[in-house]
């Protein structure tokens, strides 16, 4: 992790380069802030910058061996702390080490990850995680030995608000007393549930929500998506970089399912047939889950054109290019339709949930939408 790699946060990094340059790293610093600022990312790279070998004024250099060690977070000296738990693989008393694959997967894939979205990498996203006193035993044995090839042994702790009270304990223990040469990195998005035994001895660094214009810095290099939508993205993040990448995700997705959605639409009103088998076999190869939240968009649109239809008086949910639409297509739902249309939606999703033949399904579905779609509204005709 470079920290050019990392969005905003000039000061911070003025203040860690600065420590480093002077030899005058804390040997404990806590990391705090609201989610989805990068507060991760950042003791990664200041882990990384103080063990590189050709460590630049700004930045580490990103190929020496201790480098790329880091870009796969396999440096023998860094170690991690995680919340974890029993999942379907890990029973018995869970520690990082047993995920530290998923865990090395999902950071680098996207580092500035939730808390929730790390229980979904290893399969347990409806349970707590927790840091255990078998952990915290473990970590204080392995910062016992010295270090391999950095001039420091490192730990970074994630969320130590999920410190069990016994293991929380132990680590204040390390946190007075660190062995020679080891750094410990906490990172908090809760500090208030941190023991303040520890707090005192930690030095905190507070990470700022990032400023809009930075969302839009960092979302510009790693999409390519509708202005539109990313301006979207940026106004629901609130300074949080990881909201802002999973909305613009979701609304790019949304895009793909509107475009399936008006096309299935337009073809049924047309009633013809062919175009709709090969849009059929189009959406049959999505896959199951992409197919589901298809008919999901789907009923929620119709919902809205109905909405629309009555010239209820709200707000309408709709991005640009779905009002856009709307404006001709809510003439063709009304009272007389939109129940069925609702329910054949529906039924093909338990369907397809069910491990329905999705093109048995999706043609069953077409036509019900073809017949439904031709009927005139009992009220305005
Ligand atoms: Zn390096």
């Amino acid at each position: 992790m470079l920290f050019s790699d990392i969005i905003g946060q000039q000061e911070i990094k003025r203040r860690l380069l600065e420590w480093v340059r002077n030899d005058r790293i804390p040997h404990a610093m806590l990391f705090f802030g609201p989610p989805g600022t990068g507060k991760l990312a950042i003791a990664v790279a200041l882990a990384q910058y103080a063990s590189c070998r050709e460590r630049k004024e700004r930045d580490s250099c990103g190929v020496c061996p201790s480098c790329v060690k880091f870009g796969k977070l396999v440096h023998p000296d860094l170690h991690f702390v995680l919340p974890v738990m029993n999942t379907q693989r890990v029973t018995g008393k869970p520690v990082t080490d047993d995920f530290i694959q998923q865990w090395r997967e999902a950071f680098l894939s996207n580092p500035y990850l939730s808390e929730y979205q790390w229980y979904e990498a290893i399969g347990a996203e409806n349970k707590q995680g927790f840091i255990s006193k078998n952990e915290s035993q473990q970590i204080i044995r392995k910062l016992g030995y010295k270090p391999y090839e950095s001039a420091f042994r490192m730990v970074i702790i994630w969320l130590p608000e999920k410190l069990h009270p016994a293991a929380a304990n132990s680590l204040l223990k390390l946190v007075e007393e660190p062995p020679e040469g080891t750094i410990i990195f906490m990172v908090s998005e809760n500090t208030d549930q941190i023991l303040p035994t520890i707090l005192s001895r930690t030095q905190l660094l507070f990470v700022p929500p990032l400023s809009e214009e930075k969302i839009r810095e960092g979302l510009s290099k790693r999409s390519d998506a509708d202005p539109a939508l990313v301006e979207d993205a940026i106004r629901k993040a609130n300074g949080n970089f990881n909201t802002a990448l999973q909305t613009l995700e979701q609304d790019e997705q949304e895009q793909v399912y509107f475009d399936y959605f008006k096309g299935l639409m337009r073809l049924c009103y047309k009633r013809e047939i062919i175009a709709i088998s090969d849009w059929v076999d189009r959406v049959a190869v999505l896959g199951r889950e992409r197919q589901k939240q298809l008919l999901d968009y789907s009923i929620r649109l119709l919902r809205e054109n109905f909405i629309l239809r009555m010239k209820q008086d709200r707000l309408n949910y709709m991005s640009a290019k779905e009002a856009e639409f709307s404006e001709k297509f809510n003439l063709f739902i009304h009272e007389g339709n939109i129940r069925e249309l609702v329910e054949s939606f529906t039924l093909a999703a338990n369907h397809i949930e069910a491990n329905g033949n999705a093109r048995i399904v999706l043609m069953d579905l077409s036509i019900s939408a073809v017949r439904l779609l031709m009927q005139k509204s009992p009220v305005t005709g």
